[in-house]
């Protein structure tokens, strides 16, 4: 059987969009990934991550890395996530009908930020409130800290975060 190929190259593709007709590109397709490895992001999740990215800039006034915990699930990722974390319609965390899922197009992302320099957190709400002038919807109260945004007006039909 052939060795497959070192899955370090794997989506190591940078991911280039616009922000005021200038090109920014700050993320990479593989921060997308699945478990198995493929990828999947809409291109108005990119740019609200690369806008949030640069109002946390001017707001700490040094860089500031925007770190993917979690995109695109597949149905199969959806039930070990809800088996694991509770599913939200009974007092977990985990929406049923998650915009995470592949069939919503990678309309959803789960991050932190931290300062680049010292890797200190910026604030869960921050985050938060940064990600509303970009992100159509917004979750900042997981206990975990990250931060849960989705670009939902996407969407014909409704779903959960
Ligand atoms: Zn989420």
């Amino acid at each position: 059987m052939p060795t497959p190929p070192h899955p370090s190259g794997r989506n190591d593709i940078r991911l280039l969009t616009y922000l005021d007709s200038q090109p920014v590109s700050n993320f990479r397709l593989k921060e997308f990934e699945t478990s198995d490895g493929l990828a999947m992001v809409h291109a108005a999740t990119l740019l609200g991550l690369e806008k949030v990215r640069r109002d946390l800039r001017l707001l700490a006034g040094e860089d500031v890395w925007v770190i993917i915990t979690d995109a695109a699930r597949t149905p199969e990722e959806l039930e070990r996530l809800g088996a694991r974390l509770g599913w939200s319609d009974q007092g977990g965390s985990v929406s049923r009908d998650s915009r995470h899922l592949t069939r919503y197009g990678g309309i959803a992302v789960d991050f932190v930020a931290v300062i680049a320099r010292t890797r200190r957190r910026i604030p869960q709400r921050t985050l938060g409130d940064i990600c509303r002038r970009h992100f159509d919807f917004v979750k900042d109260d997981y206990a975990d800290g990250h931060v849960h945004a989705d670009q939902r007006s996407l969407l014909q039909a409704p779903g959960g975060p």
